[in-house]
């Protein structure tokens, strides 16, 4: 099947780097644990006519006529997010997820209150209050941490929250390998009266796969992006749970006015369509097979890693991510690594690891996960060879290290790049990559 036949006539440049972008996508390892491959029917619903609606209002309540169909979309959108996560109440209007976080706080806190979330480099989200986030500046953040065995001090949290009485307290995470403490943290936010927002936009697919435990019956507030393990388009939403009404019967219409009209004007109905297929897909048995996967591999990936003698952060991982703490090679090597992983066609990020030694632009971890290369239908066996690859590409660089002296890392890093592009043994791995890609075929059958 041909696509984007029209935008080849009109825009010859930019459908050459959608044509370009398509390639890459089918001839690497993607194992960035916040992304995934979206199905066909998901791009056509946002590629389609409603990117032509204006809709400020919710579904009988608009500002604009025409909305007809628009309204039957989005209340299909709400039902079938209520229905998956158990809750009375969802808002699929959020244009991502950091808008979304930001409706969560106008809805409960005023500028500078107290709030709690878990500290960027301990593996939260920047908008759970870091410094450079304005959810860090309008807002008094009292970061928690993680242990020094990577799993969240629950005990700091719960003191934390007793000296500062937080309005807000948020549970979830950007970088975290093991299950989220929910039952935990409602209890530290039950104590002080705060409300306890979860934030699973990384493991919401694992949710409704029944392979992560579930927020509903302990946060008030829950938010997930759309566009990770969910694999719908890039949205959020945004739910009340029954315990949050129970708290405050206001929450639901206080979501409701701060996103529209307090944060956003018109949504974007093509991604609320999208929204709404994706959500239908993962309401079937064959998502909670994926689901499960996702956590197999995961699983698999980790134990090769150790087998080749990586250091994981927890040791393992419960969810679809992995961290590798790469200070046994040296401080500062993410940067390295990702790097000539790229080279080798396998795409990861650098991550700080607990206590970060080094600093947050040249951390010391890489963070994997499993989403995207199990939609591609690889199973464990393939997640072992993939550990292989990666163990094998490090192996290629231990003999560089981050420049302590600031001024030395960008000639540093740059004849690094320059030397990994002519490694003979990462060539022939980028070539087994494109072989074991195209194995499992992406998008089979579309052309551009
Ligand atoms: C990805 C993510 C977000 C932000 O989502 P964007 O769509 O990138 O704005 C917020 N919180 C967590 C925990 C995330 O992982």
């Amino acid at each position: 099947m041909r696509i984007l036949k029209n935008l080849g006539k009109t825009d010859r440049e930019i459908h050459d780097m959608i044509k370009k972008e398509l390639k890459r996508q089918r001839e690497s390892l993607e194992l960035i644990p916040s992304e995934n491959f979206a199905s066909m029917a998901v791009m056509e619903a946002v590629g389609s006519v409603l990117t032509n609606k204006y809709s400020e209002g919710y579904p009988g309540r608009r500002y604009y006529g025409g909305n007809e169909f628009v309204d039957k979309i989005e209340s299909i959108a709400i039902e079938r997010a209520k229905a998956l996560f158990g809750v009375p109440y969802a808002n699929v209007q959020p244009y991502s997820g950091s808008p979304a976080n930001f409706a969560i706080y106008a809805a409960t806190c005023k500028p500078g209150d107290v709030v709690m979330g878990m500290n960027l480099t301990d593996g939260g989200h920047l908008t759970h209050g870091w410094k450079t986030s304005v959810t860090g500046q309008y807002f008094k953040s009292v970061p928690y941490h993680v242990k020094s065995d990577g799993y969240i001090d629950i005990d700091e949290a719960r003191k934390l929250a007793s000296e500062n009485k937080p309005r807000l307290i948020w549970i979830g995470a950007t970088a975290y390998t093991r299950a989220l403490p929910f039952k935990e943290f409602a209890e530290i936010a039950d104590a002080e009266g705060a409300y306890l927002a979860a934030d699973i936009s990384h493991v919401s697919g694992l949710v409704i796969a029944g392979v992560h435990e579930s927020p509903a019956k302990y946060a008030d507030i829950i938010m997930t992006t759309t566009h990770k393990t969910l694999r719908g388009p890039r949205g959020a939403i945004i739910m009340v749970t029954d315990k949050g009404l129970q708290k405050d019967p206001e929450l639901a219409s206080k979501i409701e006015k701060t996103v529209f009209p307090g944060l956003q004007g018109g949504p974007h109905d093509h991604t609320t369509a999208g929204i709404a297929v994706a959500l239908l897909e993962a309401s079937t048995p064959e998502f909670k097979t994926y689901g499960r996967q996702i956590v197999t591999n995961a699983k698999a990936l980790a134990e090769e890693l150790k087998a080749r003698g990586l250091k994981l952060v927890t040791n393992g991982t419960d969810n679809h991510m992995i961290l590798v703490d790469l200070t046994p090679i040296g401080k500062g090597m993410g940067l390295f690594v990702q790097e000539a992983l790229d080279k080798a066609g396998i795409t990861v990020n650098k991550n700080t690891i607990p206590n970060e030694p080094f600093s947050p632009f040249y951390p010391s971890g890489i963070r994997l996960g499993t989403p995207a290369v199990t939609t591609r239908g690889m199973k464990e066996q393939e997640m072992k060879v993939i550990g292989g690859y990666i163990a094998d590409v490090i192996e290629e660089i231990k003999s560089y290290s981050m420049p302590e002296e600031k001024e030395e890392r960008q000639e540093y890093i740059a004849k690094f790049k320059k030397e990994i592009g002519k490694n003979r043994k990462i060539k022939e791995i980028k070539k087994n990559v494109v072989d074991l890609c195209k194995r499992f075929p992406l998008y089979e059958g579309v052309k551009i």
